[in-house]
């Protein structure tokens, strides 16, 4: 049993709020009756009708997508900057899981499955999310040290991570760094190369779990397959 204002929301037809809204201007009928009051508990087998049209359950979809830099992970933007959903089919609900910054461009997984969602942002599963860091600096032999034990912050305290190496310019001072952590804290790349004194000039992920970015071109996405959604749940 479920919450009708879940239902509704979960069917894919408009938010959990605007389901409320919805219930209590007498537009919901189960089972043929009108229910004004919320948090009342349906079922599979009850008929409910929204608006005069019956709630059919929307098919559960996943996608990934190569976010393109200079695209926000919102829904809607009020700056009314690009979003990351303008690339994606349009009619269905569908929202990103967890966030990239607007300059962070790679691999984001989209659905609109929101226990799913929740299972792949939730700290509890450690997901390993890879970076490509395109550094400001170098990193010394004591800054890997530090990420690969712990980082630790005067506000914050990182898990370990996977450093690797990829390339190396000295005459302009830069690096390529491979990065790989398994939280998802806000800005965390950005933050941890900060607080060790260097500037991230660009970001891209290129692994969220076990899918990667590989044959996607920026702004192109594909369906997950279903051993894909398996593997990762
Ligand atoms: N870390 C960041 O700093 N930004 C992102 O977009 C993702 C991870």
């Amino acid at each position: 049993m479920e919450r009708l204002q879940k239902v509704i929301a979960q069917a894919g037809i408009c938010s959990r709020r605007k389901a409320e809204e919805l219930i209590q201007a007498g537009k919901v009928k189960v089972n043929g009756v009108i229910v004004k009051t919320l948090g009342v508990k349906v079922s599979g087998g009850d008929e409910v009708v929204v608006n005069g049209r019956p709630l059919t359950k929307e098919e559960k979809v996943y996608y990934v997508i190569n976010k393109p830099k200079g695209t926000i992970c919102s829904v809607r933007d009020e700056k009314d900057r690009q979003t990351v959903l303008d690339y994606l089919p349009k009619g269905i609900r569908i929202y990103p899981v967890g966030r990239l910054d607007y300059d962070t461009s790679g691999v984001l997984l989209v659905t609109n499955d929101g226990k799913f969602t929740n299972r792949m942002i939730h700290p509890k599963y450690h997901l390993p999310k890879t970076y490509i860091v395109n550094l400001q600096g170098m990193l010394s032999g004591e800054d890997i040290f530090r990420l690969k034990s712990g980082l630790k912050t005067k506000t914050e305290k990182y898990a370990p991570a996977k450093v690797s190496i990829k390339q190396k310019d000295y005459t302009r001072d830069r690096m390529i760094v491979e990065l790989t952590i398994h939280e998802g804290k806000n800005h965390q790349v950005k933050n941890m190369m900060e607080a060790l004194g260097h500037q991230v000039r660009r970001l891209h992920r290129s692994r969220f779990g076990t899918i990667s970015d590989e044959g996607l071109r920026p702004g192109e996405y594909r369906r997950l397959k279903p051993y894909e959604i398996k593997q990762l749940t």
